[in-house]
């Protein structure tokens, strides 16, 4: 019987667990937790970690599940090498939705780096003005440039003291504009963009904006995954699970 465990937390996931749930798919979706109000799915919803490998494996064993779809951020490395190691012990399919990277066209000024800490390392010596749209769980890595005036954006308010001297906080969920984060980086005379190479349109306004107003972007490169399965769009998935799983593996 078919049965969906869908890893979640970007918008192709939800569009995923849409369409599940109009074929009448049986189907998990599960967020990390990452959010205090998790977008709501049409679909049966877990949060929260599974306890490593091994308690995936269990879940996967435990639930009946048939398929796991991982359709995590493109960060969310740790969740999707757990998937891979636990779909392979227990002989489920995996299907990964991954988003094309963006790379930077003409106008675009971007340093590429590997890693937080260097995307911390390439910005300047002297004081400057960075809207850091990483999320929050890495922010303490430009602890150790406390010279810079941080901005940056999260989806709730910070429950604790920013762990950088000289940051505020705009607290906002995607999708943005190009006008509204253009209107952003001027209204806080921002020098540098530092961001994550998440793909997709949602997040993409910032670096519309920074072209516009000529600031260079630190871009951080994606982690790099073991070989999986892969799919580029939620209709490519979808074919996947009615005609069973097959297909190239990233790298071969
Ligand atoms: P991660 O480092 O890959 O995962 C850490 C642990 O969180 C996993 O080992 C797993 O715990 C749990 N986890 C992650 N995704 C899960 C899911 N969909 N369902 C259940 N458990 C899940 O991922 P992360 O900590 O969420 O984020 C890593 C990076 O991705 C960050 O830089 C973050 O800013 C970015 N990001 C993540 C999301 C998101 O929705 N997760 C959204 C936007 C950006 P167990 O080992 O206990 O199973």
């Amino acid at each position: 019987m078919t049965r969906i465990l869908l890893l979640g937390g970007t918008s192709e996931a939800s569009a995923l667990a849409r369409a599940l749930a109009e074929r009448g798919t049986p189907a998990l979706f599960s967020y990390a937790g990452r959010t205090e109000s998790p977008v709501p799915q049409p679909l049966p919803m877990r949060v929260g970690g599974f306890g490593g490998v091994a308690g995936l494996i269990e879940t996967l064993r435990a639930g009946g599940f048939s398929h796991v779809i991982d359709a995590t951020h493109p960060f969310a490395a740790q969740m999707s090498r757990h998937a891979i190691a636990a779909c392979a012990a227990t002989g489920v399919p995996l299907c990964a939705f991954e988003r094309p990277e963006w790379v930077p066209g003409a106008g675009d000024r971007w340093s590429r780096v590997t890693g937080i800490a260097a995307a911390a390392a390439a910005l300047p010596e002297a004081p400057a003005r960075v809207f850091l749209a990483i999320g929050k769980q890495h922010l303490a890595e430009f602890a150790g440039a406390p010279q810079h005036h941080y901005l940056l954006r999260l989806v709730d308010p910070p429950a604790e003291a920013l762990p950088l001297p000289d940051a505020e906080a705009v607290i906002a969920r995607g999708p943005f504009t190009v006008e509204g984060d253009t209107a952003l980086l001027r209204d806080h005379a921002i020098t540098h963009v530092v961001a994550k190479n998440a793909g997709g349109s949602g997040a993409a306004a910032k670096l519309a904006a920074a072209r516009a107003l000529g600031l260079p972007v630190v871009m951080i490169d994606r982690p790099a995954l073991p070989p999986r399965l892969l799919r580029g769009s939620v209709e490519a998935v979808l074919d996947w699970l009615d005609h069973g799983a097959s297909g190239a593996k990233r790298g071969v």
